[in-house]
């Protein structure tokens, strides 16, 4: 395992860092019923490229150390309650997959099934998407005891899947969105994502862009895009309170903690975001 002092990161409120055992991640000041956070490199069994805590078994790494990293995770943040981990095919898309059944069996299914967002109202389940450029998302809403998380790339943007999560989430839960509480992850900054222009051309096309400052850059090496403001701007005009939305703003490619897709040349592990209802709130 690797060594895991002196991280140098700058967190503020709701997230800190929980490095106490396995893969270190941002842990989320989410109520004590719930559990959330963005796991980052430190902390885990793999290799290479894949060091130390990637969590995902789709890029390449030793299968056996991937599970060590899962299991250490959820040997952390209470194995007890969380029997396994849920991750779907992510697809660059927008579609939901709603989790309600707990059986193993079709827990493990879901692998295989395409989608970047995963909720859920029930209790023992945990779900993730995995990331390392793309922003992940997590939105709770304490109330209804619903939550819900996304992997939100610019294709994933562009198809609004923040905004589908949210109505998604109060068809199937009747969350109101004043009561969602959406918390972002480390993701490729506006520093370091540059784009082709029919990237920003297709996003020019979004209306809740319109007076919004800063979303892209033209800089003497390129477009740049900034996903975290896109992400924002898209949220707050469906609804979500700026007060309600947080964003760890850790640039990935910047950060060396973290995994990316683009700084790696694509050889890299994969973050994981996290979040699952510990027990059922009595309503
Ligand atoms: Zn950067």
């Amino acid at each position: 395992m690797n060594q895991k002092t002196g991280l140098k990161l700058r967190l503020k409120y709701p997230f800190s860092l929980d490095n106490r055992s396995g893969p270190a991640y941002l842990k989320i000041a989410v109520p004590e019923s719930m559990t959330a956070g963005f796991t980052i490199r430190p902390g885990g069994f793999s290799n290479g490229s894949f060091a130390s805590a990637n969590m995902s078994f789709q890029v390449g790494d030793q299968y056996v150390k991937v599970g060590l990293n899962r299991q250490a995770l959820l040997k952390g943040i209470g194995k007890d309650v969380f029997s396994a981990l849920v991750t779907a095919r992510q697809v660059h898309g927008n579609s939901c997959l709603t989790v309600t059944d707990r059986s193993p069996e079709k827990l493990l299914g879901l692998a295989q099934t395409g989608a970047d967002a995963l909720l859920t109202d029930q209790p023992g389940i945990l779900l993730g998407v995995l990331t390392a450029d793309c922003l992940p998302l997590i939105m709770v809403d304490r109330k209804r005891g619903a939550v819900a998380v996304v992997h939100a790339g610019w294709r994933g943007l562009e198809q609004s899947i923040g905004t589908v999560v949210v109505s998604e989430l109060g068809r199937r839960f009747t969350v109101a969105v004043e009561n969602l509480e959406v918390y972002a992850g480390p993701a490729i900054g506006r520093c370091c994502f540059q784009v082709g222009c029919e990237v920003v051309d297709r996003f020019r096309q979004h209306s809740v862009l319109a007076g919004v400052e800063g979303w892209w850059q033209e800089r003497a090496t390129g477009y740049y895009v900034d996903l975290l403001e896109i992400q924002r701007a898209q949220l707050l005009a469906v609804g979500v309170l700026e007060e309600n939305f947080h964003a760890v703003d850790i640039c990935t490619c910047c950060n060396d903690l973290c995994f990316s897709y683009r700084r790696d040349h694509a050889i890299t592990g994969r973050q994981l975001a996290f979040v699952g209802i510990r027990e059922k709130l009595i309503k």
